[in-house]
């Protein structure tokens, strides 16, 4: 099983705390998308002609941004290009205020049949804050809109800690949330990352970031309320109702390959990693003049071990100590099993049926927890 990965680096407008490469710039996108096209073909050979293509996600920046015409020539491309007659999901991230009949049907056109849509909040003074482009009424139209048309894998975007966010609003934001009857919610701590605006905005005391211990006490509000309306936790910040995990992101936290085309984006071989320069411009120049548009770097025993633990930990099953035995023998298991030791103790991890996972006490530390599990 396989993935493939698009990257469409545009954004209207760039929110504060994002550090996710994107650029404002629209006049460029029709060169980019030519030059993306250009990519699918170079790399038509990346994934080993054995590999089942299962998944295909557009992501951004705002895939939404592009019209009819871009959608299609990426699909066409794709498809001369790579065998797609065994997709089982195609999902496309879409904001709220681009959400319209004609973008519906263009995507149901290519045969999307899940939509990704970053609300963030039901509350228009926290999107202000975090400079969301649109309104919770907008998100709450474009959630009906697309079920109008058909869509019945939505999953949307919440953000919790905001600045400007109590523990009442973040209970209505998931209250409307589950009244709308999407299949899949994904939850993210806000994180001050350096180069962003929130972070300067932190730095000179403008806004000021949630403590430890309200973060905690919102992380709980968000499982409970998911978990009493029937949404799985299968991973640190994504919840679904049964059936509905992402299938596409799930194949990162497994471990199977995946080709990332764009500016930015990241592939992975098993062997390999190796990420796109982050420009739309250089991107673009390199690949028109037939030059190296990407780095590459092949994986250490000890850095696939590394992965397999972090990647694994970030789901809900946690670490399958027999899958850890088969792939890097038993010294490594017995390196990892010791590791856990104080974890166990202490409550923070869990080890159950031949698997390890993070218990809730445990996923508030899961990053310092992770430093002492990893081989360095
Ligand atoms: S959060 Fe999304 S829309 Fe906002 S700047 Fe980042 S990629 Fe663009």
């Amino acid at each position: 099983m396989a993935g493939i990965y698009i990257h469409i680096p545009f954004c209207k407008q760039r929110c504060g705390y994002c550090d996710f490469y994107s650029h404002t710039n629209l006049q460029l996108k029709q060169r980019y998308v030519d030059t993306l096209c250009k990519e699918i073909e170079l790399r038509k050979h990346y994934l080993a002609p054995n590999e089942t293509i299962e998944t295909l996600y557009f992501g951004g920046g705002t895939p939404s941004l592009l019209n009819t015409s871009d959608f299609e020539q990426i699909y066409n491309a794709l498809s001369t290009h790579f065998s797609l007659h065994n997709l089982v999901e195609i999902t496309v991230e879409v904001n709220p205020d681009d959400v319209n009949d004609l973008l519906l049907d263009t995507l149901k056109s290519i045969s999307c049949n899940r939509l990704s849509m970053g609300i963030q909040s039901f509350f228009d003074h926290e999107l202000t804050v975090l400079g969301r482009r649109h309104t919770a009424q907008q998100a709450i139209e474009a959630v009906n809109l697309a079920q109008q048309h058909g869509f019945s894998n939505i999953s949307i975007d919440l953000m919790y800690a905001l600045p400007n966010q109590t523990i009442q609003t973040w209970r209505e934001t998931l209250k409307l949330a589950i009244s709308m009857n999407v299949q899949h919610i994904s939850a993210y701590h806000l994180t001050y990352e350096p180069g962003t605006l929130f972070y300067k905005q932190k730095t000179n005391k403008i806004i000021t970031e949630k403590d430890e211990e309200e973060s905690i006490q919102l992380y709980e509000i968000l499982i409970q309320s998911l978990t009493e309306a029937g949404y799985n936790q299968y991973e640190i910040s994504n919840f679904s109702l049964p059936c509905y995990e992402s299938k596409h992101n799930s194949s990162y936290w497994k471990n199977t390959p995946y080709i990332g085309l764009g500016a930015s984006a990241h592939s992975y071989n098993i062997a390999s990693r190796q990420w796109n320069i982050a420009s739309v411009i250089t991107y673009c120049k390199q690949i028109e003049e037939n030059k190296s548009f990407f780095e590459i770097e092949f994986l250490t025993e000890k850095e696939k071990y590394n992965d397999f633990i972090i990647t694994s930990l970030r789901t809900s099953k946690g670490v399958d100590l027999q899958k850890l035995t088969t792939l890097f023998g038993e010294k490594s298991r017995s390196y990892f099993i010791q590791q856990c030791q104080p974890y166990v103790h202490t409550n923070m991890l869990c080890e159950k049926d031949n698997f390890v996972r993070l218990t809730q006490k445990g996923i508030f530390v899961s990053d310092s927890i992770l430093e002492t599990l990893i081989d360095v």
